[in-house]
């Protein structure tokens, strides 16, 4: 008999690799480029993710306009929008549905995610997980003031579950603000790091920042799981 009652996730980066929502935001800014812009398709992509995978990412549109002979800079925001309101092309990793069928059977099931509001419900809807979920938080619909790592969103979804923070686990990979907030409420915490993970191999910015486990693989999660049942 599990003592622990909510298994909690975040959703970029820790259900479905958060680098297939970007490859799809700039598909869809290479099609609209190539009717408005005249940029060829193909080539207007491929530029885009060599720019990601150079490590571009704050200024990513204005320098693939500079490259394109494009020197429109008041385009930007609206490349940002196409990006932001795309219909996103994303699946769950592939071990994701596995773990959510067995953790459905003894758990409750939890999402805490950031983002804007909408383009994080267009993701979620994309990924196709609900019929898992028993509470879905979009911190966004708290306020920006409201986005992790503060604890108001990892608050509203054990209020949603009626769980106590210490029988809860939040899974996530950014050390910059996914275990901070759940571990002052008392959660437990479960670091996901993927071999594309953006943060994974950031350093958390002070000890109250740290996951207590790490996992490289979602299959390693049921075993994270059974050990902090057994300290408890
Ligand atoms: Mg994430």
């Amino acid at each position: 008999m599990s003592q622990l009652k909510a298994i909690v996730f975040d959703m970029d980066d820790t259900l479905y690799p958060e680098r297939d929502f970007v490859l799809s935001g700039f598909q869809a800014v290479a099609a609209w480029a190539s009717v408005n812009l005249g940029i060829n398709e193909s080539i207007g992509s491929a530029t885009l993710f060599k720019l990601y995978s150079e490590g571009v990412r704050n200024n990513t549109f204005d320098r693939w306009l500079t490259i394109h002979g494009i020197e429109r800079t008041e385009i930007v925001p609206n490349l940002l929008d196409i990006y932001r309101q795309h219909l996103p092309n994303i699946s769950p990793f592939p071990e994701a549905i596995d773990l959510l069928k067995t953790l459905d059977q003894s758990y409750q099931i939890g999402l805490v995610s950031d983002g804007y509001l909408a383009v994080q419900q267009r993701k979620w809807a994309a990924l196709g997980l609900d019929r898992f979920f028993d509470a879905v938080v979009f911190s966004d619909s708290l306020g920006r003031e409201n986005w992790k790592p503060s604890t108001a969103p990892f608050k509203l979804v054990l209020e949603q579950l009626n769980i106590s923070p210490r029988l809860s686990v939040y899974i996530g990979d950014n050390p910059h603000k996914d275990f901070f907030g759940a571990r002052q409420l008392g959660m437990y915490t479960i670091q996901f790091k993927h071999s594309t993970s953006e943060y994974g191999n950031h350093q958390p910015p002070s000890p109250d920042h740290y996951p207590h486990l790490i996992v490289d693989s979602l299959a390693e999660i049921l075993g994270s799981i059974y050990k902090i049942e057994s300290l408890l």
